[in-house]
């Protein structure tokens, strides 16, 4: 097993999306992805961003809203609550 520099690899998925990459790049993005489920995560939920910022009709969506739909979307995965609007329990 090779190392996995996941975090490299998941700042060039957006590259990789955005068809930024030359050929050898991507091929061996693409492997490593195939082979890495941490990394084939983060590549779907790309797909997801996507898919959702196609469906709004934005052709460009400004940087801000990408991230937030990612963060939202990596807050989801981990199963975890959503910090910024928890319910206030105190009375
Ligand atoms: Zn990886």
């Amino acid at each position: 097993m090779k190392d996995c520099d996941c975090n490299d690899f998941v700042s060039r998925l957006f590259a990789l999306f955005d068809a930024e990459l030359e050929a050898g790049e991507e091929a061996t993005l693409r492997a490593h992805v195939a082979g890495c489920p941490d990394c084939t995560r983060h590549a779907e939920a790309e797909e997801h961003i996507r898919a959702i910022l196609r469906r709004s009709c934005v052709e460009n969506a400004p940087e801000t809203l990408r991230m937030r739909v990612h963060a939202q979307l990596t807050v989801l995965r981990l199963g975890g609550g959503m910090p910024a609007f928890s319910p206030r329990t105190t009375p």
